[in-house]
């Protein structure tokens, strides 16, 4: 089958891999119908992941058929049409039990296949993704979710990760009513998170980025004020002035690290020199944030250790909040959203590229060319 494969920093490239197999009887195998490539991807593609192995095939966003099941599998049949949220969950850990699919533990004691992430490196379990033909999916009764029949497949596709993600990101800000969120990001996470802020009760939403095609974009699509950073000198002190000199209620880091080399960083009047995989978004949204305000962070961040300024978040009394995505626990909500109107996920896809384009796909979402916001591969059918 085709597959896209990580060959190291900046290098992939479409291969022929073996089918994937039945390998426990709680997998199916998933014949894909549409995958995406998601911003989390890029970081796994600039090598800031650890134990990001040659050979593998990224790919956590994708819908597909059902094409075979496993002899325990009781909730799907071959032929279904599915969703795949992100998370590779149990579903039966004491962390699944509380819909915290993203911390599963699996302690499931008839399972011997462990939790973790599609397509995502050795250090979420090491699993192929969906940037493929066809897939292997553990615990076939735990995440996939069928995709009702009135459904759109591009909406079901942005499902598996960034509108639950975007979704959780307002809701981990704990907004009260009229509360100010400021989310900094204007990819597709950012996005979704601006779009949902309002539907917890936010009184102002205002984004920031440094692209104007993406605030252009998330303008219309939220209704909420941008701000491009590289316009102001000190974006910390321009976010507190639009805010009464106080700072948002709420900042949302839709950003995550960066892989950009080394710089200087000016944060609470402190000069430091920040590493790649560093954090500037995270900097700004605990400096700007108002006092005994929220953070909550979506951004990954692929390095194990990355620089907070942990003493000012203290000093200010804030509440920090970070997970991966719990997607299947939003899922039933989120139709109702989107059915009703209140979010419309397709409408940030930009690209639609056969899988054999993956190569050069990858490269205009990395570079950010072609206004690209949302690129999605549809493998041959
Ligand atoms: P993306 O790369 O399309 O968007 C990131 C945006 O941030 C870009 O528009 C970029 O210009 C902007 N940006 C860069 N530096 C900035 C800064 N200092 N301040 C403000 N904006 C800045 O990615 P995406 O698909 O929207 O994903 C965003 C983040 O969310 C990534 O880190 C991704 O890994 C993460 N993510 C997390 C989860 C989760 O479950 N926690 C799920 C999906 C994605
Ligand atoms: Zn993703």
């Amino acid at each position: 089958m085709l597959a896209m494969t990580y060959r190291g920093p900046y290098k992939i490239r479409l291969d022929h891999k073996p089918m994937p197999d039945i390998e426990h009887p709680n997998d199916a195998i998933i014949r894909v119908t549409r995958a995406a490539i998601c911003g989390s991807d890029v970081h796994i593609f600039h090598g800031l992941v650890p134990d990001t192995r040659v050979g593998s095939t990224f790919g956590h966003e994708f819908t597909g058929v059902v094409e075979a099941v496993g002899s325990s599998v009781q909730n799907l049949k071959v032929g279904d049409h599915v969703l795949v949220p992100f998370n590779i969950a149990c579903g039966a850990c004491f962390y699944c039990t509380k819909q915290l699919f993203g911390n599963c533990d699996n302690t499931n004691p008839n399972s011997t296949v462990g939790s973790g992430i599609y397509g995502y490196s050795h250090t979420t379990g090491g699993y192929d993704g969906g940037q493929a033909e066809y897939v292997r999916v553990p615990f076939a009764d735990v995440g996939p979710m069928k995709i009702p029949p009135d459904f759109n497949l591009e909406d079901a596709l942005l499902l598996t990760d960034v509108v639950p993600t975007g979704y959780q990101a307002a809701e981990m800000g704990e907004i009260k009513e009229g509360d100010t969120v400021v989310v900094f990001g204007a990819g597709p996470v950012g996005i979704m998170a601006a779009r949902s802020a309002w539907l917890f009760g936010a009184g102002r939403v205002i984004v920031v980025d440094y692209l104007e095609y993406r605030l252009e974009f998330v303008k219309n699509y939220a209704k909420c004020e941008v701000v491009n950073f590289r316009e102001h000198k000190d974006i910390v002190q321009y976010l507190k002035r639009m805010t009464d000199d106080l700072g948002p209620d709420v900042c949302i880091d839709a950003v995550g690290c960066e892989a950009k080399g080394l710089k200087w960083q000016e944060i609470s009047g402190i000069k430091m020199k920040m590493q790649a995989g560093s954090a500037t978004a995270i900097m700004w949204a605990i400096d700007s944030v108002r006092k005994n305000g929220v953070v909550s962070i979506v951004g990954v961040y692929g390095p194990p250790f990355n620089t907070v300024p942990i003493g000012t978040a203290l000093n200010k009394g804030l509440t920090l909040r970070m997970n991966q995505a719990n997607v299947k626990r939003y899922l039933p909500h989120l139709i109702e959203h989107v059915r009703a109107g209140n979010l419309d996920p397709k409408a940030i896809i930009t690209h639609r590229v056969p899988l054999e384009g993956v190569v050069d796909a990858y490269h205009m979402f990395d570079n950010k060319e072609d206004d690209c916001i949302k690129c999605i591969l549809i493998p041959p059918s």
